[in-house]
């Protein structure tokens, strides 16, 4: 019988986990795998621990992964992949806004049509702030043309995949990990799912619109090294407009002896400049940060408590 892992990240999810095992664990008795249910502990501040334990005490189709602290959703979700070891993994979200009730037929696609992931996007953002839809809409259209990550607007984490596309995530070993990007680098055929967008069933999101903001920026970094050649460009761009006033100056003298006037425009061309060179230096020290975090190394994750006696607990 081929095997299943559903790896479900979860922080403080103490409301909604029982109801998302009680629905995956119906959905997935009917079909004929064998199934297996990884849930991660991301350093809940709750009872989600507590609740994992009597899950996993009554049902061996559960393992669970208990972080020593809050690591994010991206680790654990990297420790999930680490340790599926499935024929097809599956990651959900524990708030119930990916459908168990999907499975069946994500699992009959990849089976009859050929596939090696199907994966799942929301139809429309509708119930989203404008505000929120509209960066979102940008962040998108500006990826997908700067990197050569092929990211899809209002594509969810939920997804299902072969076991070759999981290994191929789990040798992307970078630290700063943005997995909406990893998914479409590593390339592998994809079929993209529509559902309307579900409610949480219970509890809180972790996002707001800062958090947000710096998620979308990180992806354009790990992804893309566009922002540092316009960068570079712009400087082109400032010098060439340095020298053609430069020779507008000297001509000007040379036709008119015309002293040079406009102490404070001078000014707010310094200023000016002083400002860009601030920010383009602000860019390259976003990519240097990130290189000095890959250079040392440090694990993406460490398990503190597990009831899974090969699980790789740190990596
Ligand atoms: N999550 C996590 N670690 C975090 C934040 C979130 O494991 O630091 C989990 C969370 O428990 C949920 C999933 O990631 O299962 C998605 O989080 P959330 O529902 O807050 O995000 P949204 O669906 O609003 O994008
Ligand atoms: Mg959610």
């Amino acid at each position: 019988m081929e095997s299943i892992a559903i790896i479900v990240p979860c922080y403080n999810e103490q409301e909604a986990l029982p109801i998302f095992y009680e629905e995956t664990t119906k959905v997935m008795s009917k079909l004929n795998y064998d199934y297996k249910i990884l849930l991660i502990n991301d350093g809940s501040k709750d009872n989600t621990l507590a609740i994992m334990k009597s899950i996993a005490e009554k049902d061996n189709h559960v393992k669970y992964l208990s972080f020593s602290r809050n690591f994010g959703k991206e680790a654990a979700m990297y420790a999930g992949f680490c340790n599926a070891n499935a024929d097809y993994v599956c990651v959900m979200d524990a708030d119930m806004q990916d459908p168990p009730s999907l499975l069946p037929k994500m699992l009959e696609i990849i089976h009859k049509e050929g596939y090696d992931s199907v994966a799942t996007r929301r139809k429309d953002r509708e119930g989203e702030p404008p505000i929120r839809s509209f960066f979102a809409r940008a962040f998108y259209r500006i990826i997908n043309k700067i990197s050569d990550a092929d990211i899809v607007d209002g594509a969810r984490d939920f997804r299902l995949m072969k076991r070759d596309m999981v290994e191929a995530i789990v040798n992307m070993t970078e630290y700063n990990r943005f997995s909406k990007g990893i998914f479409g680098w590593i390339g592998f055929k994809t079929y993209w799912l529509s559902y309307d967008n579900v409610e949480r069933v219970a509890g809180e999101t972790k996002w707001n619109f800062w958090k947000l903001t710096k998620y979308a920026i990180d992806g354009i970094i790990n992804f893309s090294h566009a922002p540092l050649s316009a960068v570079s460009w712009f400087g082109v761009f400032m010098t060439m407009i340095s020298f053609l006033t430069l020779l507008g100056i000297i001509i000007r003298k040379l036709i008119y002896d015309d002293p040079v006037a406009g102490w404070a425009s001078t000014i707010c061309v310094i200023i000016f400049i002083g400002g860009l060179q601030l920010f383009c230096l602000g860019v390259i020290g976003q990519y240097i940060s990130k290189m000095y975090l890959e250079t040392k190394k440090r694990p993406h994750f460490i398990i503190e408590e597990t009831n899974d006696d090969n699980a790789i607990k740190i990596k």
